[in-house]
């Protein structure tokens, strides 16, 4: 069975998330949407409120599985899922810089993994984790940015946050 694994921090997850998502289920038997700490980033969501908004919003894609993976090294994370596959999304250019020189460290770290690269849809070639964030802090609607199901309860949660 063809295994990939998403990984990110999804803080929270965006509708650029979903899509990737889709896509990306089409390539593999198993996806494993994975929720990793990024130890350059304090999280806004705690890993159980990030993995539950994208429980809510993958509802409708068969083979997709969700799983927080705090602490871990993304490459032992693929092998005890016996995964050789990272998918990861890809916006402007300046995602460019900083996924190639993780792509390459993954390679050095294991090279039986290999990082496959979905380019981002062009309508949600804009959206961001930290753009949603900002919007909502200020009290802005998040229509279109994040799922629909999810989209009161992101709102809310960052407001609460910083009101
Ligand atoms: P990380 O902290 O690991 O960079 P993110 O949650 O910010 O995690 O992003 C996870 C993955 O999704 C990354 O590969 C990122 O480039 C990609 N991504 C984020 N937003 C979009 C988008 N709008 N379209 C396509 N890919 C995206």
């Amino acid at each position: 069975m063809r295994v990939g694994i998403c990984p990110g921090s999804f803080d929270p997850v965006t509708n650029g998330h979903v899509d990737i998502f889709e896509r990306a289920s089409k390539l593999v038997d198993k996806l494993i949407v994975a929720v990793l700490d990024n130890p350059n980033k304090k999280p806004l969501f705690t890993m159980e409120e990030r993995v539950e908004l994208i429980r809510k919003s993958v509802g409708h894609i068969p083979n997709v599985e969700v799983d927080g993976a705090s602490g871990g090294l993304l490459y032992k994370y693929a092998n005890s899922k016996n995964s050789r596959i990272i998918i990861r999304g890809l916006r402007a250019l300046s995602d460019f810089e900083y996924e190639f020189q993780r792509a390459l460290l993954l390679k050095k770290i294991d090279n039986d993994l290999e990082t496959v690269f979905i380019m981002t849809n062009a309508k949600y070639s804009f959206v961001s984790s930290s753009g949603v964030r900002e919007l909502a802090t200020f009290g802005g609607q998040l229509k279109d940015l994040v799922p629909e199901c999810i989209e009161e309860r992101v709102r809310k949660h960052v407001y609460k946050k910083f009101e």
